[in-house]
């Protein structure tokens, strides 16, 4: 079968590979869609714990072997470890990822266990399909943020994630949400899915703050953009350094919050979610174009901010 594979630094590949395995506990899929995540364009530039070669691809969905339209969770957690047990499957420390750790979605049928299996219902199109992964990113950092009513809200990245935050924010009755980026491409989607623009940088003062860059820069300004007892949330990875001014921190007693990927309500959630949500910055591509797409939004192309592949 055609898969897009990640051969090598800064090289990925349209490439005949084997038939997936299919375990006792798994499931095949016939992949309908899969999206192209800022996550992978960082490890296959500077690769770190993606190991080559490898099938990349967390993001999609299809149809099981009978049909039946599914969209998968990546995350699979150990579900018996004490954070488990916590409810914190998420950041389970055995976790692994469909599409990092394992195959992932960026082929024509992909194995995976059947408890990552969610039904897709009716109403939910394979562009929507192709959004809940990163949408549900953003309904669980929204949960952990306890956003007060009224708030207001500033985001920082107008790519997949800082979009899916806005129509999260959105729809969770934020009072004003505003979003910085430095693609006016990107600063002119987001005024068009109903935030207040700010330019490259945010200016206000807000209540609560998603960082979805993850910059040493970002992380800075998120927290110099609170107010005193504000709320940072950070889901962005770009550069493993804080960089911010703990002494702001700690006089404002401002907080700042990690989060990563999402547990299974919120992912439950996000397929609730995104069959309204506007999503006219989604473009298809054919899983045949796949390493043109990759290579341009790896080299900074601002647009389209979310590219899906289908095989
Ligand atoms: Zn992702
Ligand atoms: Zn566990």
């Amino acid at each position: 079968m055609k898969a897009l594979v990640f051969t090598g630094p800064g090289v990925v590949e349209l490439r005949d590979v084997p038939e997936p395995e299919v375990g006792g506990d798994d499931v095949l899929v016939h992949v309908v869609t899969s999206g192209i995540c800022g996550s992978e364009l960082h490890g296959v530039r500077t690769p770190g714990f993606r190991v080559p070669p490898l099938v990349m691809g967390h993001e999609f969905a299809g149809r099981t072997e009978d049909g039946r339209p599914v969209v998968v969770n990546p995350i699979l957690s150990c579900g018996r470890c004490d954070i488990c047990a916590r409810g914190l499957s998420n950041v389970c420390r055995q976790r692994r990822i469909v599409g990092v750790h394992l195959p992932g979605g960026f082929a024509e049928r992909v194995a995976v266990p059947a408890g990552a299996l969610v039904p897709l219902p009716e109403g939910v199109d394979w562009t929507a399909a192709g959004i809940v992964e990163p949408a549900a990113n953003a309904v669980h950092a929204w949960a952990l943020a306890d956003a007060p009513a009224g708030a207001k809200v500033g985001i920082i990245g107008a790519g997949a994630i800082g979009l899916a935050c806005l129509q999260v924010a959105m729809s969770g009755k934020a009072a004003r949400i505003e979003i910085a980026d430095r693609s006016e491409e990107r600063c002119a989607i987001a005024s068009r899915l109903g935030a207040d623009v700010s330019g490259p940088e945010l200016t206000g003062e807000y209540d609560l703050v998603f960082d979805a860059v993850g910059a040493a820069t970002t992380h800075e300004q998120s927290l110099a953009r609170l107010r005193p007892g504000g709320v940072a949330v950070w889901l962005g990875l770009a550069d493993k350094t804080a960089g911010f001014d703990a002494a702001d921190l700690v006089r404002g007693e401002k907080r700042v919050l990690g989060s990563f990927a999402y547990s299974d309500a919120d992912f439950a959630a996000a397929v609730d979610l995104v069959a309204g949500w506007d999503l006219s910055w989604v473009t298809s591509f054919p899983l045949s174009e796949g390493a043109e797409i990759f290579t341009a939004l790896m080299n900074g192309h601002a647009t389209p901010v979310k590219a899906l592949l289908t095989p």
